[in-house]
């Protein structure tokens, strides 16, 4: 834990109670300060006492005596509508900050030159995180992983000079940081998403945009407008700059190319600067890697690693055993060549795009919970289908699809088992060489079968393991 001092002896508001929100009151509670916290809901709150946080009704509690209120990254600080806190907050002229904001104050206080690399951006955030942090500590540096991907960033050791912090922010946790300042601060990329909580593109991009300006170094994804605006106006600040991108060739910057030799493809990162380039790894036969999104994640990873100077050859070792993460085009294992995907985290369309342009030969197990739009936006991919195994609420919707667009066989499995067994039979019986997959891509929401992608992933996960031949890459680097 990073005990939080600049607050010793002061008094705080801290309203909610998940996860990040308890940890975040004992360490305020570690480094001195009085916690008053609070959260509507009455079983976290008793969780939380259990664990030692103070609870105090922040309703009826005299906000003139707070140094500041801090909120959990959940809980809306503009839109829809400003929280209740929030209301009281501003009344009470009490600053509005959360547990990333107390970190950097903290590592300014103790280990002001401690290295942070921060990560924001629609997607891509927890690979770059979790593909960054492997490579750090596969070169041997002390690495800390934390934030938006799990483990609260103030459950993390305290910074130090030689110690790297990795964090993965969301916009709702950079809104809350004025003092952010990471040594490297990326910027992945940017599509609407989360505007309910946002207001507007606009509003959401300046929010993401603030890590890019508050960074030491950023490395910023130019394979979309808005974020291309912000590497532009970085640029022109003439501050230190990496522009990154999984589709061009860039003159300036580290970018993914696709160069095919003896009928086989191979992504490539290479780094270009004053007309010269080099290519620095090769992504070719990384599982865990695989498609144009996860050569964006790599190319981001390796700008952050060369930027903390590690060696073209550290990193690209590093990328060779990165494990990938669960539940994202997972690879569990094979039977042969057919390869089993786990893809569970794809809950929408466009999440499960990635999948289907990353393999060929798919036996392609869909369904859940429907989003809106369905499936029709990922037509074009169909060729790569082999066959499709529908299960849950959404059969009916889906199949309507398939029948419509004439090209997709399909069978109705209902159920997950059923649909492991189903495109296992099929997958071994096609005759032929080269990989295959069994991939489950949902590209939809668990909620009707499962409580969650998690579940339905791990469930995916045990059904797979005991199937006859079955060997599992159990986190290890696949075989080439
Ligand atoms: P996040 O943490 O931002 O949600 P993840 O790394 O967990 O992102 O990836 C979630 C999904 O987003 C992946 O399964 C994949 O479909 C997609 N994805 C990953 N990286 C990228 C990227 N660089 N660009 C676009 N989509 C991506």
């Amino acid at each position: 834990m990073t005990p939080v001092t600049i607050f010793s002896g002061r008094k705080l508001a801290l309203f909610g109670l998940g996860g990040s929100g308890v940890v975040t009151a004992l360490s305020l509670k570690a480094g001195g300060a009085e916690v008053a916290a609070w959260d509507d809901n009455e079983a976290s709150r008793q969780k939380a006492v259990a664990q030692g946080v103070g609870i105090a009704d922040l309703g009826l509690a005299d906000w003139s005596g707070f140094a500041a209120l801090v909120l959990a990254p959940g809980v809306p600080l503009t839109h829809p509508a400003p929280h209740w806190t929030v209301e009281k907050a501003k009344a009470a002229g009490v600053a509005i900050i959360g547990d990333v904001e107390l970190f950097f104050r903290e590592r300014a206080k103790i280990a002001p030159s401690a290295p942070v690399i921060c990560i924001t951006g629609t997607n891509g955030k927890s690979t770059t995180t979790a593909l960054i942090a492997h490579v750090l500590n596969a070169a041997g540096r002390d690495v800390q992983m934390g934030g938006n991907i799990g483990t609260a960033v103030l459950a993390l050791e305290p910074p130090t000079a030689n110690r790297v912090h990795v964090i993965e922010c969301s916009s709702y946790q950079i809104d809350l940081a004025p003092s952010l300042n990471p040594t490297v601060g990326i910027q992945m990329n940017l599509t609407p998403d989360h505007l309910d909580r946002h207001g507007s593109l606009e509003h959401y991009a300046a929010i993401k945009e603030r890590l890019v300006s508050a960074a030491d170094i950023a490395v910023v994804g130019v394979d979309d407008e808005p974020s291309r605006q912000m590497a532009l106006r970085r640029a022109a600040g003439g501050r230190p700059l990496v522009e990154i991108s999984g589709e061009q060739p860039l003159d300036r910057g580290v970018f993914a190319e696709i160069v095919a030799h003896d009928g086989r493809s191979e992504t490539r990162i290479v780094a270009a600067q004053g007309g010269e380039r080099r290519v620095v790894a090769s992504l070719a036969g990384i599982g865990s890697l695989r498609g144009s999104h996860n050569a964006q994640n790599a190319a981001a990873a390796f700008a952050a690693c060369a930027a903390l100077g590690l060696s073209d050859a550290e990193i690209a070792v590093g990328f060779r055993s990165y494990p990938g993460l669960a539940h994202r085009m997972e690879e569990l294992g094979r039977i042969g060549r057919v390869v089993f995907i786990n893809d569970s985290k794809a809950t929408n369309a466009d999440s499960t795009e990635k999948a289907l342009t990353s393999f060929r030969d798919i036996f392609w197990i869909l369904g859940g919970k429907a989003k809106e739009g369905g499936i029709g936006s990922l037509r074009r991919y169909f060729p790569n289908i082999a066959k499709a195994y529908l299960i849950g609420a959404a059969s009916d919707l889906f199949a309507a699809t398939f029948d419509d667009d004439g090209r997709v066989s399909y069978e109705r499995s209902v159920t997950l088992d059923k649909a492991v067994a189903d495109a296992t039979r099929d997958a071994l019986a096609k005759p032929g060489e080269g990989e295959i997959a069994v991939l489950l891509s949902p590209a939809c929401a668990s909620f009707d079968q499962f409580p969650n992608f998690e579940v339905r992933g791990d469930a995916f996960r045990k059904l797979v393991a005991t199937l006859p031949g079955f060997v599992a890459f159990g986190g290890a680097k696949p075989p080439a």
